[in-house]
Parts: structure tokens; C-alpha cells; sequence
């Protein structure tokens, strides 16, 4: 940490422009925790910045990890810049009533922030009861991710562990933050729209610092629409090289397609990949879910039967029932019924469902199942095209 005070109560941050040898002196005083009251040294290592650390390792309700290089740069860097923003910045101040001490607070007007740079592990627990301790306090807060942890496997593609899902979740599913300090840059993940388990689309946006506003990091970001062709090289990665390692839902999947409609795992029908905004309310893989939805509309439909909506949200209720469908947030029901109505939605745009009442639909006449690889491929094509 950056904050300490000495025997007189007076504060003193590091984070400015300290150099080794201005801390070096500081040295002979004696410094304590402004939270805890104890003891700390002003460590001058080579490789960090100097900074306060406790003598002994104590439990200090203020302390919650042993920071790194990293986060201790990124976070000296965000105190600057929220600085240069206009904002009456606290650095590491201690929230009494919340007991908590988050890495940042701003003032700006109205808005009261409380900003975390979160470099190591957090407990989904810790980050609910975290949060809810800032927001009791009467802070907004805003939670921003050490970059080391944004991993890009393809062109619009990341891993997305739990990890990131619980931040997605306290951030009212709107967008992730990261912040690089080797960098000095934000990115900001948004439209996140998982394919496979940890495996998932997201639009980035790239804000150096120097170009950074205020609300950039704290504003709701908009959903935008997936990039299609890039959701196309997913779906044409799984045709190409699918069934390897198969989580246990997605080898019913293989079976069920395989058992019922003679299809192979790796030609399995458009209509279950579909790129829908709430489908990160499931833990399972794309066509998982809506595999499961796409088995019990043929079943109808070679009866001529509709299918109301309300049967269609009882259908997947019943696979997580059997857990043949796993979820990513149990807690957001309303979510499955938003992300099967977005997938009929979709549906219906594509000619395959007739809505022909409200939230009833009906087969549309003219599908022909394709035949072959190309048709398969054209048919990809013709869904997801821009
Ligand atoms: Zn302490």
C-alpha cells in the first residue's frame, strides 16, 4: 500500500512522485497503518515501487492481499489520472463503516465511485460482500480487472473463466474492465456471448489513458451486435474439429442429434448456434441448450403441433432440472426466458418458425433439412452473414 502515517497522525501516499531516495529517508521515521495502528516499513525493493508493507504479517482489516508490482503501478497510475480527471481522489482510504479499504474512491459532482484495480483471486463471496460493503457506504463501485487476466484465443473470441462471469455479474451484465499498466491502457470487454463453457465472443474496445474519460470505465455500456463472421469461424471451427474433449451435456447432445435424427455431431443444424445476448445466463456450450430447445420443436412439428413460448422456457427448466443443462447464474431466472424468446426471435427472422399467434409458433413450411457439407456450409452462411 501506499498510505501510511506517522506518530503525530499526519498521512502520507507514495504514490506520487516519490522517488528511492526521498522514501529512503522517510525511513528513519517510524510509520504506522492508518486502519490498524501497527508498525509498517517502506519497502524500497528493485523491482516495485516503494510502498508500506506491515512488519508483521498481522491481520489488518484494511489489507486484503499482498500486492503485486503490477497492481501497485496500476493503481498509482489510476489515482493520477482520476486526479487529472477533475476528481477529489482518496487514495487507500479506510470506509469505517463498510471495513472495508478499497484501492481508490473519486468525487466528481454527483457521482461518488469507488474504484478496486483487482489483480488477484477473489472469492465469488468476497466479491458480493465487497461490493455490497461500497454500495452501503454510498459508493458506486467499479470494478476494474488486471489485464494479465484478458486472454485472446481468436478474433473476437476470449477465455472467460468464473472469474470474469462474477465480475459480469456485479457489473449487471453490461461489460468487463481491464486496465494494463505496462500498457497504460483500459480495454473494456462488451456484447459477451459465450459459445463454448470458457469460450466466449466479446467486442473490445482499447482506451489508452492518456485518451480516457470518466465515463468511459463507469458508464453502462450498450450491447452491440455480435460480428457475424467472426461467430462463423466458430461455428466452422466446431464442424471441423468438434467431439475431442466433451464436457458430459454436450455428449447427450452428440447422442440425442445422433439417436433421433441420424445426424453426425459435427453437422448439427445452424439453428443451435445461435448468438443470443442472454445465452450467458447457461454454463453450457451454445448448442447444448438450444440443441435440447431445437430436439423438442422437430418432435412437434412432425406432429404439426405448435409450441407456445411459455413451453418452450418449461422445456429447458426441465433439462437444468436434469442437469442436462448447466447454468452460469442460478440466481437470474428471468434470464432463461429472455434468452429463449431472443432465440425464437431469431428463429422466426430466419424463415424456420412462423409466429403465428403471440409467443406461438408454428413450423414454417418450406425448410428442407441440408444434405450435404455445402449446404450445411451455405445454410451457416445464410445465418450468420452480415
Ligand atoms: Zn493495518
Amino acid at each position: 500500500m501506499f498510505s501510511a502515517v506517522n506518530a503525530d497522525g499526519r498521512l502520507i501516499q507514495l504514490a506520487g512522485n516519490y522517488s528511492k531516495e526521498k522514501a529512503a529517508e522517510l525511513r528513519k521515521k517510524r510509520w504506522f497503518c492508518p486502519v490498524c495502528k501497527s508498525e509498517l516499513d517502506i519497502k524500497l525493493g528493485r523491482e516495485k515501487l516503494p510502498h508500506f508493507a506491515h512488519k508483521k504479517s498481522r491481520l489488518c482489516p484494511g489489507e486484503s492481499e499482498p500486492e503485486s508490482e503490477y497492481h501497485l503501478e496500476g493503481k498509482r497510475q489510476l489515482f493520477l489520472w482520476l486526479k487529472a480527471q477533475g476528481c477529489t481522489v482518496s487514495l487507500e482510504p479506510y470506509l469505517t463503516s463498510a471495513g472495508q479499504r478499497p484501492d481508490l474512491t473519486a468525487e466528481n459532482g454527483k457521482e461518488r465511485l469507488a474504484i478496486e484495480f483487482q489483480c488477484a483471486n477473489l472469492s465469488a463471496d468476497s466479491l458480493k460482500s465487497r461490493t455490497a460493503g461500497l454500495k452501503n457506504a454510498g459508493y458506486r463501485p467499479v470494478w476494474i480487472i488486471g489485464a494479465k487476466r484478458l486472454k485472446r484465443l481468436a478474433a473476437h473470441f476470449f477465455r472467460l473463466s468464473a472469474y470474469h462471469w462474477q465480475f459480469f455479474e456485479v457489473n449487471s451484465f453490461s461489460a468487463l474492465m481491464f486496465y494494463c499498466p505496462d500498457a497504460r491502457s483500459f480495454y473494456k470487454l462488451h456484447s459477451i456471448t459465450p459459445f463454448y463453457t470458457g469460450y466466449s465472443y466479446a467486442g473490445l474496445t482499447t482506451i489508452p489513458l492518456h485518451k480516457a474519460n470518466l465515463k468511459d470505465i463507469c458508464h453502462r455500456e450498450e450491447r452491440h451486435s455480435v460480428k457475424l463472421s467472426s461467430w462463423r469461424r466458430a461455428v466452422a471451427g466446431f464442424r471441423t474439429k468438434s467431439g475431442r474433449f466433451l464436457s458430459e451435456d454436450a455428449g447427450l447432445i452428440r447422442r440425442l442429434f445422433y439417436e433421433r435424427h441420424q445426424v453426425a455431431f459435427p453437422f448439427l443444424p445452424s439453428e443451435v448456434f445461435i448468438p443470443v445476448s442472454a445465452g450467458f445466463v447457461f454454463a453450457s456450450p451454445v448448442f447444448v441448450w438450444q440443441g435440447h430447445l431445437y430436439l423438442r420443436l422437430a418432435e412437434l412439428f412432425e406432429k404439426g403441433a405448435p409450441i407456445r413460448l411459455s413451453g418452450m422456457i418449461q422445456n429447458v427448466r426441465h433439462n437444468i432440472r436434469r442437469q442436462e443443462i448447466r447454468m452460469r447464474y442460478d440466481s437470474h431466472e428471468h434470464l432463461i426466458g429472455m434468452a429463449v424468446k431472443q432465440y425464437a426471435d431469431f428463429l422466426c427472422l430466419q424463415d424456420f418458425l412462423r409466429e403465428t399467434e403471440n409467443e406461438v409458433y408454428m413450423p414454417s413450411s418450406q425448410q428442407k433439412r441440408p444434405q450435404t457439407a455445402e449446404e450445411l456450409r451455405q445454410r451457416d452462411r445464410l445465418f450468420f452473414g452480415e
